[in-house]
């Protein structure tokens, strides 16, 4: 399994602090996937990882995936990397799904201010994006919780919760999901 990770097996016999953070990362997926699972939850897997280590961590999964044909849920802050092995994304923000869709469909055209922010903001710089993120102002639990930093909220979005709903291929939930031009 070592081996199957890109690891030598006599790395084996070392204790933690003596392996690299990549090194310690490989080992935490040897051992998820040495029971043959069906199914593999990703949580923040590449977080703690340095650029080039990170690509090399998301090359392995994408192999052993492919190889062993296991489902994988990757839960990530890092929208680079949730793109390059995602097939299916669903964007949470306050603890919900605010839009899901096949990664093509959202990269491609995302709909809820939310996605559309991330997506700007990752080009950007970390402040706006933890800005975008920031869930702690408080609003009326009947209204959408993005309300507060939502550049295109209106009245409906502080009273009334979205709902989760079908439009083309995406869910979404958002009032006015088409922009500034859509609100209804
Ligand atoms: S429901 Fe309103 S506040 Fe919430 S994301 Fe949509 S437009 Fe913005």
């Amino acid at each position: 399994m070592l081996e199957r990770v890109g690891l030598q097996p006599v790395l084996a016999k070392r204790y933690p602090h003596e392996l690299s953070g990549g090194q310690r990362q490989r080992v935490a997926i040897a051992r998820a996937l040495i029971t043959h699972p069906k199914f593999v939850v990703f949580d923040e897997a590449v977080s703690a990882l340095d650029v080039s280590v990170e690509a090399q961590i998301l090359n392995l999964i994408r192999e052993l995936q492919a190889e062993a044909g296991f489902a994988a849920l990757f839960i990530s802050h890092d929208l680079t990397a949730v793109r390059y092995v995602a097939v299916r994304i669903a964007v949470m923000y306050a603890g919900e799904i605010v839009e899901a869709a096949t990664a093509e469909t959202l990269y491609g055209r995302g709909l809820h201010p939310y996605t559309r922010g991330l997506q700007a903001a990752s080009d950007l710089i970390d402040d706006e994006n933890a800005r975008l993120a920031d869930a702690s102002e408080e609003v009326a639990p009947e209204g959408c919780p993005l309300t507060p930093r939502c550049p295109i909220a209106t009245e409906k979005c502080g009273l009334e919760h979205p709902a989760l709903r079908q439009i083309g291929e995406t869910l979404v939930a958002c009032h006015h999901p088409e922009g500034p031009a859509g609100h209804a």
